[in-house]
């Protein structure tokens, strides 16, 4: 079949993947100039089963209320800036629900370890090379904020995702450049979680992809998406409108583009929780992270990418601010510096990049049917997009092609959100 995808962010590109390894004909579109300049283009690289990933899901309204203020004291800007961004708020943390709340972390694990079996599957399969590491660190402040933990660790133990508590010299064991002065009680180790760059990952799919056919068209926007037999895309190009029919369309664009939601009544609710990324060059890799490290408290992970170190944190709730906050950008070079001082070297190349989050309000991805005919979905992944990248585009590709999936979508239907 001739199947249209739109988005090439790692999400698309591995649709497109599965689509071509299917054998159908496929055609990606981007608006951007490039693949991954997006959402895709510089996050922490966690692969993460155990769902140990700075906002994952909506979590207890007080705490996610606690969170964000006690973030936006030391890392953001007041988060109370709009109204969008109080609306925002109210949609994550209503979500949260006790009753389903264990539910949905162990589908979001249950995914997370589909994904990362087929991600191996992919890298295996292609021979790829990319920058990776093993296992993620999960540095705890308090013996009290451990024992909150001791419920999910069991969930953890019921799914065979491996979790061992650490104490300070274990840990350092295992991250022998952990400063001693860092502030920590213990340390969860999560084995199975590991990093893997994510744009270097898809923009070799993407080459592996247009060996196998897959056509990419840059600087194409979707703007709406007619139904007559078969559905139809009007993309604005630099030289004007025009049309391409397929038998099916994918959307990947994180989320519904703008103009489809008026015209195809698309309506997914999402979050948009923007965050940051600042990559450094390593100047001692004794002195550097092994793999990754995740501050719990401060939701902030520092982690090697080949010879660099990236560290992330921040969330910003509502539009995208124009400027980088300037006290979160200072906070991710003080936690650098006191969690590994010495490991990076400045002036040889450091980045600062911003990027937003498309959260649903449960937490889960819109992998699916989108209601409109021949017109599927792909949506939604927060921040956990790169972990379940591989994952839902296998479940995607396996529902056009009308087989049994290996997971069961029921959680993950576009249909469980629309209105
Ligand atoms: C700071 C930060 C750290 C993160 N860390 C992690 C992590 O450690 N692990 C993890 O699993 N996830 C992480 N994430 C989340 C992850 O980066 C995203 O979930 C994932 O990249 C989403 O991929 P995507 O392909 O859906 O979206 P994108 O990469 O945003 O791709 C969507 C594409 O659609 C295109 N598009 C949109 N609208 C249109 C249109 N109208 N017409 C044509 N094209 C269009 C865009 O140009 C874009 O290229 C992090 C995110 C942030 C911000």
């Amino acid at each position: 079949m001739k199947i249209a995808v739109v988005g090439a962010g790692v999400v698309g590109i591995a649709t497109a993947y599965e689509l071509a390894t299917d054998g159908h004909t496929v055609t990606v579109f981007d608006k951007s100039a490039a693949a991954c300049e997006e959402a895709s283009f510089a996050n922490s690289g966690l692969v993460a089963p155990s769902m140990f990933l700075p906002y994952a899901l909506p979590s207890a309204k007080g705490s996610a209320v606690l969170r964000f203020l006690d973030t936006g004291r030391r890392l953001t800007l007041s988060p109370w800036r709009s109204l969008q961004q109080m609306k925002s708020l109210r949609r994550w943390t209503h979500a949260y629900k006790p009753e389903t709340h264990a539910k949905q972390l162990g589908i979001a694990r249950q995914l997370g370890r589909y994904s990362a079996e087929r991600l191996a599957h992919v890298l295996d399969y292609n021979q790829m090379e990319v920058e990776r590491s093993e296992g993620q660190l999960v540095l705890v402040r308090t013996e009290q904020e451990l024992q909150r933990f001791q419920t999910d660790l069991e969930a953890l133990k019921n799914l065979e995702i491996a979790c061992k508590v650490l104490s300070p010299d274990e840990a350092r064991k295992l991250e022998p450049a952990l400063h001693s002065a860092a502030p920590f009680h213990a340390a969860l180790h999560l084995s199975a979680d590991q990093v893997v760059n994510c744009r270097q990952f898809a923009l070799e799919l993407k080459a592996i992809t247009q060996k196998m056919g897959v056509n990419y068209q840059f600087g194409a926007d979707l703007q709406d998406l007619g139904q007559q037999s078969h559905p139809t895309l009007t993309l604005l190009n630099t030289q004007g409108a025009e049309t391409f029919t397929a038998d099916h369309v994918v959307l990947c664009t994180s989320q519904v583009p703008r103009p489809l939601l008026a015209t195809q009544h698309l309506h997914i609710p999402l979050v948009e929780l923007h965050g940051y990324a600042l990559s450094v060059a390593v100047r001692e890799p004794l002195n550097a992270p092994r793999s990754a490290v995740h501050v719990l408290h401060d939701n902030l992970v520092i982690n090697r990418l080949g010879n660099r170190i990236r560290v992330s944190a921040g969330a910003e709730l509502g539009p995208k601010p124009q400027v980088k906050h300037e006290q979160v950008v200072n906070a991710m070079y003080r936690a650098l510096e006191l969690y590994f001082p010495g490991a990076a070297n400045y002036p040889a190349g450091t980045q600062v990049w911003h990027g937003t989050r498309h959260a649903t309000t449960d937490g889960l991805p819109a992998v699916g049917p989108s209601g409109v005919p021949s017109v599927w979905l792909n949506i939604g992944h927060g921040a956990c997009g790169w972990t379940w990248a591989c994952g839902s585009a296998r479940l995607l590709a396996d529902q056009i092609a009308g087989r049994p999936t290996t997971l069961t979508l029921t959680s993950m239907s576009p249909d469980r959100l629309s209105r």
